[in-house]
């Protein structure tokens, strides 16, 4: 079957791509520059988490300050409560007059509590934004750096595969529609999707044939392992 030798040329041609592609997919350049674009991407996601987290800061600080105040308008009337009081007020007046000012306290206290919460926070945004700053036109110098040589590889990777996939796209011209597209099929779940019969087993998967797949290789000297969907010929 001529064709037979085309398919054959056509997977040496794509592992061949294949083998070139792969050196620069797992190359460190290109290792280091993803992680370079995932730090400066994480800084702006931070960057943008951090302009919420001051805006819900900003409002837990109008609520202080309002409780503040209110607290202090308290604390002013019950003081023109204090002065009123003379020989005519009695232990009630003198007990209500405490339990009041105990609440006020208590007040101020849970308030001063709550705005030390705030500063600290305050505190640890201001210090991340201060890291994020100082990395950032590292990281930024990095990406950039790593970007050049990438793409100087890139170039060079493409220089070697254009002539090759050029090739392929002619051996793929002399090989009828349907062949190449059940090859491509079984291409798309097998980087070697066309094997030779091994005794009577796909030598890609190692699974016996079944007699009407022996059959049928034989008759159109290519088969399609049931098992792995592998284009099985046999080799002359
Ligand atoms: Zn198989």
């Amino acid at each position: 079957m001529d064709y037979l030798d085309k398919l054959v040329e056509c997977q040496h041609i794509e592992s061949e791509i294949n083998k070139i592609e792969e050196g620069l997919r797992g190359s460190d350049v290109r290792k280091k520059l993803l992680h370079a674009r995932n730090y400066i991407v994480n800084v702006q996601n931070n960057y943008k988490k951090t302009e919420t987290d001051l805006t819900e800061l900003h409002a837990a600080l109008e609520d202080i300050t309002h409780r503040y105040e209110a607290n202090r308008s308290r604390a002013e009337a019950e003081g023109i409560h204090y002065s009123a009081a003379d020989e005519e007020s009695d232990l009630a007046d003198v007990q209500d007059m405490q339990r009041e000012a105990q609440q006020i306290s208590s007040a101020f206290a849970r308030n001063e509590q709550d705005l030390q919460a705030l500063i600290k926070r305050l505190a640890g945004i201001d210090q991340e934004m201060k890291k994020m700053a100082a990395n950032l036109p590292k990281a930024r110098q990095d990406y950039t750096r790593l970007k050049a040589i990438y793409d100087k590889d890139l170039a060079e990777v493409m220089a070697k595969t254009e002539p090759l996939k050029k090739k392929l796209a002619e051996v793929q011209a002399g090989i009828p529609e349907t062949l190449l597209s059940r090859y491509q099929e079984a291409r798309r779940h097998a980087n070697n999707p066309l094997v030779p019969l091994d005794g009577n087993r796909c030598s890609g998967c190692h699974m016996e044939l079944a007699s009407a797949g022996l059959t049928k290789l034989k008759n159109q000297g290519i088969a399609e392992c049931e098992n792995c969907g592998r284009l099985i010929f046999i080799q002359n």
